[in-house]
């Protein structure tokens, strides 16, 4: 996929970020949307410490991790910084404890037994978090995420039994295509979706946020309604899972 970053000789993190910045705002003038209607969630996966501490010199103050021992990992090297970290991966539900201490969110809250593990976990850490519910909206067999007509009353049974998960809106990975309709499809099925769950009025249930939308799709995430992108290549760089990463 083209990056950006290949076509300035500026290849500082806060180039990249500002280069990030540029297309968000891009998008939302495309789209007239106000450019404070979209967050950028930077994903500092696989990227160490000393990344993440840059990142945070440049402002930026949550961010993405898809490994509950990531984040632990990284979290006692930057213990001195005021950041929060959210889980964006598949989170196994012998994971939950590690995710109730240390993520500030879970934006991958995909089933049942998850939702109860982690308010579980909560309760006892006496916290809540905001979760987003994860929803798949493409027909790759290997994405995460709950089937679109699951997601009603999946909301209606964590709203009642799980207290300690404040549900905040829906997530959800487009397909990996050079199909730009077949990308868009997935983030319009994920709004239209969340305007018909809107109508249901659900109680205890907020469907504010929209989290769609990565580095290499997250222009036209923000053109179907993303009020916040994912993103983690255009910023931190290419991701060599061969390098250890910490
Ligand atoms: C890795 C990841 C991202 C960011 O991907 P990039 O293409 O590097 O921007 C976004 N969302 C999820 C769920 C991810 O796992």
């Amino acid at each position: 996929m083209d990056s950006p970053t290949s076509m300035s000789s500026d290849d500082s993190m806060a180039a990249r970020v500002a280069r990030v910045r540029q297309r968000m705002d891009a998008a939302c003038a495309r789209a007239g949307r106000a450019p404070e209607s979209v967050t950028l969630l930077p994903v500092s996966k696989t990227f160490g410490p000393e990344a993440v501490r840059e990142a945070a010199a440049l402002g930026l103050r949550r961010f993405g991790e898809n490994k509950t021992q990531e984040i632990r990992q990284k979290a006692g090297p930057l213990a001195d910084l005021d950041i929060q970290w959210v889980m964006i991966g598949h989170l196994q539900t012998n994971k939950a404890k590690d995710a109730a201490r240390h993520a500030a969110e879970v934006q991958s809250l995909d089933r049942l037994d998850l939702a109860y593990a982690l308010q579980r976990r909560l309760q006892a850490e006496g916290r809540a978090i905001d979760v987003l519910v994860q929803v798949k909206t493409s027909p790759e067999p290997s994405k995460h995420g709950l089937d679109m007509q699951a997601v009603s009353s999946f909301l209606r049974i964590v709203a009642g039994d799980c207290p300690a998960l404040r549900v905040q809106g829906l997530m959800t990975l487009a397909v990996q295509s050079d199909d730009t309709a077949a990308v868009r499809a997935c983030f319009r099925a994920l709004r239209e979706l969340r305007d018909r769950l809107r109508d249901e009025n659900i109680p205890d249930v907020r469907l504010d946020r929209l989290s769609m939308g990565m580095s290499g799709d997250f222009e036209i995430a923000i053109e179907e309604g993303a009020t916040e992108v994912r993103v983690g290549s255009a910023i931190f760089g290419t991701r060599t899972y061969l390098q250890a990463p910490l």
